[in-house]
């Protein structure tokens, strides 16, 4: 196990060093450029090294000297978690760090909704059921937008994923999608409720800003790091929306998207 985790990090040292070599190799005049551009080049070099780690733990999971011994196996587990934390916050970094530079892109295409939408509910089921928490999808009808299909996928995980999170057990998540208005100013409506901790009413504005987190210790013990509501409201202002929440402490909070249809 000491000689698998010692190559583990031996791999990262190596791309660090490499990242910090190419570093200095490239002339910016501007000090905010250079600063924002350090942490998308950080971003996608870590990425690289966190998925060797983790294949590594795979294999090193499955060796029979491994797999006998509950000690090693409990300390791989906690790298694997570790690890798949940083690889989290590193993707968040990133999409920030490109939407700050500019070079982060709206890719507009036509397709239908509804189903894209079934598809991350029922890839979170499992979480949910961990929980016993009832996970409810209703769409008025198809949806069909011209938007970008990816954001809009990872801004609905983002906002069932939290849902889920910060319900407590026997709770209940709602996504509702529909449309409303004319034909020319058509809005899709996404709407993601849930019965959960709530947010207090001063924090219902914060809650998009980089980093914050309402209650720090046990957002960290929810493995949260406040940057997932900042890239929903990126996505969303990317796409000329809105996005709100109304809540009630203790009781729930929902979640409401208005995007233009086209
Ligand atoms: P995190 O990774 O901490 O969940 P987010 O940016 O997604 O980061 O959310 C910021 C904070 O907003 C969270 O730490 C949490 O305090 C609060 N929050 C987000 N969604 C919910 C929710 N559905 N119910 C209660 N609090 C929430």
């Amino acid at each position: 196990v000491l000689g698998g985790i010692g190559l583990l990090f031996f791999i990262v040292a190596l791309a660090i060093s490499h990242f910090l070599s190419k570093r200095t190799m490239i002339p910016i005049a501007n000090a905010f450029a250079r600063q924002r551009e350090f942490v998308a080049d950080a971003s996608h070099e870590l990425r690289t090294p966190l998925s060797v780690l983790l294949s590594s733990i795979d294999t090193l999971e499955m060796e029979e000297t491994i797999e006998e011994d509950p000690f090693s196996r409990n300390v791989l587990g906690n790298m694997k978690d570790e690890v798949k934390r940083m690889a989290n916050l590193i993707g968040d970094l990133l999409t920030l760090a490109r939407s700050d530079s500019g070079t982060l892109e709206v890719r507009r295409d036509s397709f239908e909704f509804r189903t894209h939408a079934d598809t991350i509910v029922k890839s979170l089921e499992p979480i949910a059921a961990a929980k016993n928490i009832s996970l409810q999808f209703h769409a008025f009808s198809d949806i069909h937008l011209y938007a970008d299909l990816e954001k809009l996928k990872q801004l609905l995980y983002i906002l069932l994923d939290n849902a889920i999170k910060y319900t407590p057990n026997n709770g209940l998540v709602q996504l509702s999608l529909s449309t409303e208005g004319t034909e020319q100013n058509k809005m899709f409506i996404m709407q993601v409720r849930d019965t959960g901790v709530g947010i207090p009413p001063e924090d219902c504005d914060k809650v998009f800003d980089r980093f914050y987190r309402v209650d720090k210790s046990r957002a960290r013990q929810m493995g949260g790091h406040g940057l997932g509501l900042s890239i929903a409201k990126w996505i969303v202002d990317a796409h000329q929306g809105t996005i709100h929440v109304t809540s009630k402490l203790n009781e729930g909070s929902t979640f409401i998207v208005r995007i233009p249809v086209k």
